[in-house]
């Protein structure tokens, strides 16, 4: 009995001693936090996490592992904000919602969650989907797929008819009342039923459309939607289960109404106004600008027949505006949140953002720590992701050229490690 004893605790011992370190060695280190880039810098991960970070090139023992990137700008893995994980823009988006099964949806779903991994987003905020979007952040999590992190508000909340009503524009017999299960909520009570059904369903945060939208089957694409009685209901049942919420809003009096109730972020903003500025700034409301998709819509709507005749109109509407309204808010000191809403335009291009976001005055390094520290502190992950910092998960990715001298570079990561796993290296 003693010798097994001594045994396990010898093997215990050399376990601790010998455990492999991997060592990174970072040209040029963005550290997710400060505005300041440092030179030379060696990363050390030990299983998922960052055990120690140094100044200069430190060698690995015998038994460690090197990662050289001591050409390239390395930084914490990117984190979006809003993509919607389950689906990606085609012609026949429309059809699909009547022909596909959960299980199409799914399969489909983990080809994008790898392309968005790639492209070195290691985690994204799901904004709402089937439900599939749950399962899939439980199979990433599991291992049995390849994906980035993933929060998932599951299924969005939205009113009778309103953008995210999963039956807008269906036959009179497939429209059905989908109610608070399905999303579609009517009064305060149903507000909260709906809030309580997805933390029975398992979903990371609240995720509702606050105003019309442009790709729903229906007309108008910015008024409120939901009465100020009933966001507060949905923000306040939200926060007794500890989640946070954000709304898709694309005209001023839904916003105001949600950021009056205590949302967490804004989606879109296009119409935001000063008045809403302010108000955002005073409450520490969360914009996430999402210019990338107002863009893609407005030249996907170009295209003859590519949406429906009603969405038309509002995607070449809302595109140009969006990224307008991004600068002001910016320039008026709003909080900015890096999110793309992928999915309106394919998955892994979502770096694109990026540099529509420098294009409108935002300073690219600012517009890069808007998606690392900024977005894991929303997610409630501050502690854990967000930055190249000892005790933090390793979620590093790296690109060729110095992103602050020419942010496109972001659209070519070479170097993806989540969890202390490597999934790409050119
Ligand atoms: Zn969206």
């Amino acid at each position: 009995m003693r010798k097994f004893y001594t045994t396990l605790l010898f093997v215990g011992l050399s376990g601790l001693c010998f455990a492999q370190k991997t060592f990174i060695h970072c040209g040029t280190l963005l550290d997710g936090k400060t505005k300041n880039l440092q030179s030379q810098v060696t990363i050390v991960v030990e299983g998922n996490k960052i055990i120690s970070v140094d100044k200069g090139f430190t060698k690995p023992g015998k038994d460690d592992k090197l990662i050289d990137l001591s050409k390239k700008t390395v930084m914490p893995g990117l984190i979006d904000m809003h993509v919607h994980i389950e689906s990606e823009t085609s012609k026949d988006a429309l059809v699909k919602r009547y022909t596909q099964n959960e299980a199409d949806v799914a399969f489909q779903s983990t080809i994008y969650a790898r392309k968005s991994l790639l492209a070195g987003f290691t985690t994204v905020r799901d904004c709402g989907g089937s439900g599939v979007n749950i399962s899939l952040r439980n199979a990433v999590n599991a291992g049995t797929i390849v994906g980035p992190r993933i929060f998932t508000a599951g299924k969005g909340i939205a009113t009778t008819g309103g953008h995210g009503d999963p039956t807008n524009g269906a036959r009179k017999d497939l429209m059905g009342d989908p109610g608070a299960k399905e999303g579609v909520i009517n009064g305060p009570d149903d507000a909260r039923k709906a809030v309580r059904q997805r933390y029975k369903d398992g979903a990371d945060f609240i995720k509702i459309t606050a105003t019309g939208g442009v790709l729903s089957v229906a007309k108008d694409g910015s008024g409120p939607q939901f009465t100020q009685e009933e966001v507060n209901a949905i923000v306040e049942a939200a926060k007794d289960y500890g989640f946070h919420s954000a709304a898709h809003a694309h005209g001023a009096e839904g916003m105001k109404r949600a950021v009056l109730a205590g949302i967490t972020t804004i989606e879109h903003g296009t119409l935001m106004n000063e008045e809403v500025m302010d108000l955002m700034k005073q409450k520490g409301t969360y914009h996430v600008p999402t210019i990338i998709a107002g863009r893609s819509a407005a030249e996907y709507a170009k295209i003859p027949g590519y949406y429906h005749p009603l969405v038309v109109p509002k995607a070449l509407e809302i595109g140009s505006k969006i990224q307008e309204n991004f600068g002001k808010a910016y320039k008026r000191g709003v909080k900015i949140a890096f999110g793309t809403d992928a999915g309106v335009f394919p998955h892994g291009e979502n770096a694109r953002e990026f540099g529509y976001m420098v294009e409108a005055g935002m300073p690219a390094i600012e517009a890069l720590l808007s998606a690392m520290q900024v977005n894991a502190d929303i997610l409630g992950m501050g502690d854990k992701l967000g930055s190249i910092e000892k005790g933090k998960l390793a979620d590093i990715v790296a690109v060729d050229e110095d992103p602050t001298k020419n942010i496109k570079v972001m659209e070519k990561v070479v170097f993806v490690m989540k969890d202390g796993v490597v999934y790409k290296n050119e």
